[in-house]
């Protein structure tokens, strides 16, 4: 079943059973266009599943100490189960310190150092929201990760090196690169799997594709009409391709889906309910 249609029948099975409604709060500080549409997006997820939602919208000039008393009435909230503030943050702000603020039991982005530690040892509650969804697409399209050459471009601690564990938890044979990989096209042409993670428009060109492979594209990057675009060149490697995913429309739906799969989970770990 599609992930955000279980997460509905679950929500409304926990309502009915227990009189339980999960509640996702999501912070947004300052004015960031591409920030504004992420949550709207979130909001709207929630609402479908049957979430409430709370939005703390502050303005581009709120303080350290603001954000983070903030976060701390939301780690006490009791009608609150997730929460998640919206990267990145403006410049005067700490994210590392809004992020280790955050409950452990409420990270539902799985950003918190606790969380991220879990993933490594393999034994999480929550998984980081892009690269579970990227998992779960993988996984309702029967590719099986096991014993491939999987490639990673990309080692950021929000999509990168997560995804790079991901794939490794499944049997696969991972390489993360990054700016300073040498020969990275021929490191990518060996993939079966290559995952595009870089934040350059249409970075990953047919010649970095080996025939056959899966290519997944977490990229959302504007290209030089301001169209929403992934880091893949997706007109000139969808033909030498098993598989690929589109931008708009891949990966970034399959990330929400797993974020509210994450606040059912956190609002079910709270209330002890298996
Ligand atoms: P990031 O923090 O900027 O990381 C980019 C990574 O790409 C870095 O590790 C960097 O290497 C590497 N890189 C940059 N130039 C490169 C080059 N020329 N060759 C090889 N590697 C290079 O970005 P991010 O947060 O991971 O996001 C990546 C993309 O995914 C962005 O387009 C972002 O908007 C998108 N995104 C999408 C979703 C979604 O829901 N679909 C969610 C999150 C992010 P160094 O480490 O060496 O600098």
């Amino acid at each position: 079943m599609e992930v955000k249609a279980s997460v509905k029948q679950l929500t409304d099975a926990l309502k009915q059973e227990h009189g339980i409604t999960p509640g996702l709060a999501v912070v947004i500080v300052g004015d960031d266009p591409a920030s504004r549409v992420y949550v709207n997006n979130k909001k709207k997820a929630c609402e479908a599943v049957g979430f409430l939602s709370e939005e703390y919208a502050l303005p581009a000039e709120t303080t350290q100490e603001e954000l983070l008393a903030l976060v701390e009435t939301l780690n006490n909230k009791a009608d609150i189960n997730g929460i998640l503030v919206q990267l990145p943050l403006p410049k005067h702000l700490d994210d590392k310190a809004v992020i280790a603020a955050i409950s452990p039991l409420k990270d539902v982005d799985a950003f918190h150092a606790v969380n991220v530690g879990k993933i490594m040892l393999g034994e999480y509650d929550f998984l980081p929201c892009t690269p579970a969804g990227v998992m779960e697409m993988l996984h309702s399209y029967h590719i099986s990760v096991e014993g491939k050459d999987c490639v990673v471009i990309g080692r950021s601690n929000i999509v990168g090196k997560p995804m790079g564990m991901l794939l490794l938890h499944e049997n696969g044979t991972v390489t993360i690169c990054h700016s300073r990989t040498k020969n990275l096209a021929e490191v990518c042409r060996r993939a079966d799997i290559l995952v595009a993670a870089v934040g350059i428009p249409k970075f990953v060109k047919a010649d970095m594709v080996k025939d056959g492979a899966v290519v997944i594209d977490v990229g959302m990057n504007r290209d030089e009409n301001g169209k929403l675009c992934g880091d893949v060149d997706f007109e000139n490697v969808k033909d030498k391709c098993a598989f690929i995913t589109p931008v708009p429309g891949g990966v970034g739906p399959m990330t929400i889906a797993t974020l509210m799969k994450n606040t059912l989970k956190a609002c079910k770990l709270q209330n002890g309910i298996a």
